[in-house]
């Protein structure tokens, strides 16, 4: 899968992709990440990327010609064809009037072989950006950074963590957080590890058993598959409802999960 990342700061890439899934992704050969200076893709002697605003106010405003004239380059599908089912690239502006950035957004991206990020700066893009060239405007939270270029960064790492072979243990992305895979048990088998099912994670624990007097839960030394799938799952349940309560409105809730939140409710 391949990343184009559009910045004036192309600097700013250079630490962030050299570290731990991200690196090894691009040392397997799963992604390819590529990053264009904007400033190359102007003509004037000043390497002009931003005009003042129509219309007045603050800030300055991402011109539209650089970042056309950017992805003219790449030569990419036309606008229709990428914004058709099945397409296989996708033009992201990243801008804090986007959608949310979430993980069935990062499902919906890891599908595809080619993904560029457009990254804005100053007071935003000039809108044609948003409307003409860009294929979906993405934000990473409700808040306002400085530059695209920390959301760009957030979409690589979260997208490449769901491509086959990107983690040493496959099973890890479908048990995490806000995953859609649902709990399951095999035949027979109970599952321990059971999956998040669009929950948040169950607490982990390492070694040791106890430090500085705080011992870690009992049932996760028993032995007890059964029990452990039980308790993380109670506990995955809990930590949704404490802190994300809206997901469980979202996710598909099984007799036991029921059960469990009735034990949590009954408690709190
Ligand atoms: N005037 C804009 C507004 O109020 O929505 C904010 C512009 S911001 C200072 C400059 C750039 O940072 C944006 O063009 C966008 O690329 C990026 N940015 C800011 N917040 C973001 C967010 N929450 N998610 C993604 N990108 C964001």
């Amino acid at each position: 899968m391949k990343f184009e990342i559009v910045t004036i700061f192309p600097d700013f890439f250079r630490g962030p992709l050299q570290h731990g899934i991200v690196r090894r992704a691009q040392e397997a050969g799963l992604i390819d990440i590529r990053v264009h200076d904007l400033r190359a893709f102007t003509h004037d002697r000043h390497r002009t990327v931003d005009d003042r605003p129509f219309g007045g106010g603050e800030g300055m405003v991402l011109k539209p010609e650089p970042l056309f004239e950017c992805c003219a380059a790449m030569g990419l599908e036309p606008q229709a064809a990428r914004r058709a089912p099945g397409a296989k690239e996708s033009v992201v502006l990243l801008s804090a009037q986007g959608r949310l950035f979430g993980q069935e957004t990062a499902e919906e991206l890891a599908a595809l072989e080619r993904v560029v990020l457009l990254c804005g700066r100053y007071e935003g893009v000039d809108e044609r950006v948003g409307e003409h060239l860009a294929d979906r405007e993405i934000s990473i939270g409700d808040y306002v950074l400085s530059g695209g270029e920390l959301g760009a960064l957030v979409i690589v790492d979260a997208v490449t963590r769901l491509l086959p072979g990107a983690l040493g243990n496959q099973a890890s992305a479908e048990q995490e957080s806000f995953s859609g895979r649902v709990a399951r048990r095999e035949e027979g088998k109970p599952v321990s590890t059971c999956a998040s099912g669009g929950l948040l994670d169950y607490p982990h624990y390492t070694r040791p058993a106890e430090y500085q007097g705080l011992p870690v839960p009992e049932v996760l030394v028993s032995g007890n598959h059964d029990q452990i799938r039980r308790w993380r799952r109670g506990r995955a349940l809990e930590k949704t409802l404490r802190n994300r309560p809206e997901l469980l409105e979202r996710v598909a809730l099984s007799e036991e999960d029921r059960e469990l939140l009735a034990e949590i409710r009954q408690r709190q």
